[in-house]
């Protein structure tokens, strides 16, 4: 079998992850893989059950009932929570939350480490997450880590949330921004940061489009030197 070409793209909330992957999935005709849709999947799992945000460690022992399951649909991947396809109910700033209090729990990332890994081994893939290049995907051909400012991040993450309908200020959003920084950050497992052989991307005064051309150059460059 032919190696599959996995992209790994890093890098804090807000930096254009998710908008950078989207496109360059569409521009390589790989599959899109949001593995944040999975953590925010168990916060979202987690809340239901009654765990509070404030003691994520309560929901290993129900991780054995959960269904969760992950499947390519339209070119990225869906998340299915108990057989019904997750939305907009985890892209909240609550879910947002949760999602990073989960995430520093050992047991659940044990828990989506094959999951992430299966896919990559049989497509081609763009992955964003935060421990992709690191942890999930060490041998990925390519690594991007994306940077942008705080304040950048924040407004961008404002204009999304505004435009869901939901009531909150520039300040609380950079507040939740640098709290979710410093979670991910200065957490003991998979620490979100660069890997030795990433290429660093700050997208703060470029456009979608010219930030998807830039990652563009520099996969193609990386693909060139590397043995697929
Ligand atoms: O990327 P997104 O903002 O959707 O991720 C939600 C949360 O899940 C992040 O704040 C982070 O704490 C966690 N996460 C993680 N590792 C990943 C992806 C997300 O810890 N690979």
């Amino acid at each position: 079998m032919t190696k599959t070409i996995n992209i790994a793209i890093d890098g804090p909330s807000g930096s254009g992850k998710s908008t950078l992957a989207k496109g360059l999935a569409a521009a390589l005709g790989y599959i899109y893989i949001d593995t944040g849709a999975l953590y925010r999947a168990i916060g979202l799992f987690a809340a239901r059950h009654g765990v509070s945000a404030e003691t994520p460690e309560d929901v290993v022992p129900l991780l054995p009932l959960m269904d969760l399951q992950m499947r390519l649909e339209n070119g990225g991947n869906a998340v299915y929570l108990d057989g019904v396809r997750l939305g907009e109910e985890i892209r909240t700033s609550s879910a947002s939350h949760y999602a990073s209090q989960v995430s520093k729990v050992p047991e659940v990332r044990a828990f989506l480490l094959e999951t992430q890994r299966n896919i990559a081994r049989t497509n081609n893939v763009i992955m964003d997450g935060r421990d992709i290049g690191t942890v999930i995907l060490p041998d990925a051909q390519v690594k991007l880590y994306m940077e942008a400012s705080p304040q950048q991040r924040a407004k961008r993450r404002l204009l999304e949330l505004l435009a869901k309908g939901e009531q909150i200020t520039e300040e609380q959003v950079l507040a939740d921004i640098l709290r979710r920084d410093a979670n991910d950050s200065g957490r003991d497992i998979a620490p979100a940061k660069p890997a030795e052989d990433a290429v660093f991307l700050d997208n703060s005064l470029l456009t979608p489009a010219e930030t998807v051309e830039a990652a563009l150059a520099i996969i193609r460059e990386k693909l060139e030197t590397v043995t697929l």
